[in-house]
């Protein structure tokens, strides 16, 4: 039985954001023993989002600890060794979900060759599983429902189920105030509870650039939320404070060659401009999304690093749009000029 301990700081979840946290807490210059991480996993924190991608890739695939936190941001790898010197004590560490998931996925593939792969839910990440499945020679059916209703049975050899997840507040349930489904926090992620704070897909924040509560459940917003989090509790312990979290919404995806970005909000009217020719050789093609006459978000596949630039301020200015079909002819250079 370990002995009762006490720390400054608990993150409980061990994924993205506490990898996150956990280097912005060392930034911050806390020392040894400060800070326990709690969490299901039995390895350091990782780069989620590789699971889908490159973790099932036939050959090289990655493996950890080849995308543990924070490479994901262009960052150091915070291997569990980091955690040790930085004083952890890294056995304590016990993990479940992901990582198994993905492991008894590669050991299926690999059971499997070239066989049958049936893949129910079509979001991002059914997407990037069938790419995935399909890149191993696996012949992929996606489907939307588990029973058809016109009582085809589909053969398969794998079926994987990618009908989204949904945070998990019940452990505090009755402990704090929640919102939008999420544990809902301030602008530095404190929750009703003060002293405790909520980050990553759990929490729903006020998002500034839409003046109302969200919530997120994108890695990017995992690493800001987690730094802003442990930011301002620095702050606040030396009498300081940080500005609010203002964040403009990102997200991405990549299947086969194709990878795209998104930036902003996805309502109102879409306008689809460029190249989307399923044959072309290396198709270019976005759209931009029209409220109350401003652009609010814009999605691009197959942007170069200063196009996926201009797309993000776009999202963030919200330049007023007077005529669509001049829009949709000018597609990205319309971006270029914000
Ligand atoms: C397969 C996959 C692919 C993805 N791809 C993308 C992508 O391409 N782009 C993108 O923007 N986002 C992507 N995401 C989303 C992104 O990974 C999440 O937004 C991010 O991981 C959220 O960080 P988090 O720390 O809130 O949660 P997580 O990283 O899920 O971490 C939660 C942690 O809490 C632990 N835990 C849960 N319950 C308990 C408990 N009772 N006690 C202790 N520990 C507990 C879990 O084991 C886990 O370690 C993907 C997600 C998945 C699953």
């Amino acid at each position: 039985m370990a002995a009762a301990k006490h720390f400054t700081y608990v993150i409980l979840g061990g994924g993205v954001a506490a990898g996150y946290a956990a280097r912005e807490f060392a930034k911050q210059g806390i020392k040894p023993g400060e800070l326990a991480i709690i969490s299901k996993e039995s390895v350091a924190p990782y780069e989620r989002p590789a699971l889908s991608k490159g973790y099932l890739f036939p050959q090289n695939a990655a493996r950890l600890p080849g995308f543990h936190t924070c490479v994901g941001s262009g960052g150091e790898r915070l291997l569990p060794e980091w955690y040790s010197e930085k004083g952890a004590e890294a056995n304590n560490i016990l993990y479940l979900r992901d990582i198994d998931d993905a492991d008894k996925l590669v050991a299926a593939m690999q059971a499997k060759k070239d066989g049958k792969a049936v893949v129910v839910g079509g979001g991002y990440i059914g997407l990037e599983l069938s790419a995935a499945l399909k890149t191993n020679n696996f012949d992929v059916t996606m489907v939307t429902a588990v029973k058809l209703k016109n009582g085809n049975v589909l053969e398969a050899d794998i079926v994987i189920v990618g009908v989204g997840g949904r945070p998990l507040t019940h452990l505090f349930k009755g402990q704090v105030a929640e919102e939008k489904g999420g544990i809902k926090t301030d602008a530095f992620f404190e929750t009703s509870v003060p002293g405790v704070y909520a980050i990553a897909d759990v929490a729903a924040f006020p998002m500034k650039l839409y003046n109302e509560m969200r919530r997120v459940e994108h890695v990017d917003h995992a690493r800001k939320s987690a730094e802003q989090a442990v930011k301002a509790i620095k702050a606040k312990e030396a009498g300081e404070s940080v500005p609010e979290y203002d964040y403009l919404p990102y997200f991405y995806s990549r299947s086969f060659d194709l990878s795209w970005q998104f930036y902003g909000d996805n309502v109102g009217e879409d306008v689809l401009f460029g190249d989307n020719d399923p044959t072309a050789a290396k198709p270019k093609f976005g759209s931009y999304w029209i409220k109350d006459g401003k652009v609010v978000g814009v999605f691009l596949e197959g942007g170069s690093a200063e196009e996926n630039q201009a797309i993000a301020k776009v999202a963030r200015a919200q330049p007023p749009v007077a005529d669509v079909e001049a829009l949709k002819k000018e597609g990205l250079d319309f971006a270029a000029k914000v």
